[in-house]
């Protein structure tokens, strides 16, 4: 592999006996000596715990933010948005398989581009306001993530489309290097997420929680999957979490179409992400989106006191009916949640 990719982490413990503990993701691995962690990016090479995917990009592209998706953090605006290799997930309908699922030592398809690349290619490209890890999980990505963040001025916004699972100390790091929107993915219940992440999503919930607190803009999605999570329960679940946080919290339900492993059901019915969609309004949540239905109105964003038409999405297309700048309801003054 291309030594570039190497790095030492920057958040792991030194155990003895020359092994380590990861503190980047809550899995917090043990590694032993020569030993690499659950996420296939991290290895143990004589008690130093070094990244394998520093600048390894799979993906590097320009999108709207809308795709992230986020809908109250800039809108209509667009981001040089990168992805790696690998995840510390291992979900069988992952939508992005072909490379959450390969590890960075099979590296046919991807790249090396410098943190003083990425820069440039920004600047140089007026069009682009923001920059975002997605497409695979970005915490994996955290020491290139901040020595690019680093370099960006604060008109750049720094954004993450992540699963949750990072640590504290992860997070921390970030946002002091600039980050300020998040769009976090609660793949399901309890039993749900151990089961098919091999995760605790009470540990996701916390990051949430800790990014409010810390005023980063959050938005949650659900991916609603047939016979897994599309039930009246879990989205009780989810709506009552978001409303102890804060019920301005942004949801999305979005629409998931058979991948990876999880072939067996259809593309979730448009009617069930209604119902998903009713739920969460009934029990007082302010934002509450589908996705992957292109052109749908709850696609839109409808002001919650007098239910005025304030953004309009044709897929990423958005006809605006309230002045950004002021972000407030025109007809009854309501102030509508929108960083810009
Ligand atoms: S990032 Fe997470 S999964 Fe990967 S080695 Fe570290 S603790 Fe383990
Ligand atoms: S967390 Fe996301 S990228 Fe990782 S396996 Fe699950 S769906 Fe794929």
């Amino acid at each position: 592999m291309n030594t570039s990719y190497k790095h030492e982490s920057l958040l792991y413990e030194k155990l003895g006996e020359k092994k380590v503990q990861c503190l980047t993701c809550e899995h917090q691995c043990l590694i032993q000596q020569g030993k690499i962690g659950r996420c296939n990016t991290r290895i143990n090479e004589e008690g130093i715990l070094y990244t394998l995917n520093y600048g390894l990009v799979s993906s590097y592209s320009i999108n709207p933010i809308e795709k992230k998706p986020l809908f109250h953090y800039h809108p209509g605006t667009y981001a040089a948005t990168l992805g790696s290799l690998s995840c510390n997930f291992s979900c069988l309908w992952c939508q992005n398989w072909e490379i959450s699922k390969t590890n960075p030592f099979e590296t046919a398809t991807t790249s090396f581009l410098s943190p003083n690349e990425v820069e440039r290619r920004i600047i140089k490209n007026s069009a682009i306001t923001g920059v975002s890890f997605s497409f695979n999980e970005p915490t994996l990505s955290l020491e290139y993530a901040l020595d690019i963040f680093n370099l960006l001025d604060d008109n750049i916004y720094k954004m993450l489309v992540t699963n949750g699972y990072m640590t504290i100390k992860a997070l921390d790091l970030l946002i002091k290097g600039g980050l300020t929107g998040v769009s976090v993915t609660i793949k399901g219940d309890e039993s749900m997420v151990k089961k098919y992440c091999k995760a605790n999503v009470s540990k996701v919930w916390e990051k949430i929680e800790y990014l409010v607190e810390k005023g980063i803009h959050v938005e949650i999605i659900c991916l609603i999957i047939p016979t897994l999570n599309d039930n009246i329960a879990f989205y009780q679940e989810v709506s009552t979490k978001i409303l102890t946080i804060d019920k301005k919290i942004p949801l999305h339900f979005t629409r998931f179409f058979p991948s990876y492993k999880f072939t067996q059901v259809e593309a979730t019915p448009i009617s069930t992400l209604e119902k998903a969609h009713g739920t969460a309004k009934r029990i007082g949540l302010e934002y509450v989106y589908l996705g992957n239905v292109n052109g749908h109105t709850l696609e839109n964003t409808y002001c919650p006191k007098c239910q005025e038409l304030l953004i309009q999405r044709t897929g990423y297309r958005l006809k605006m009916y309230l002045d950004l700048k002021k972000a407030q309801c025109p007809k009854c003054g309501l102030m509508i949640p929108l960083q810009t």
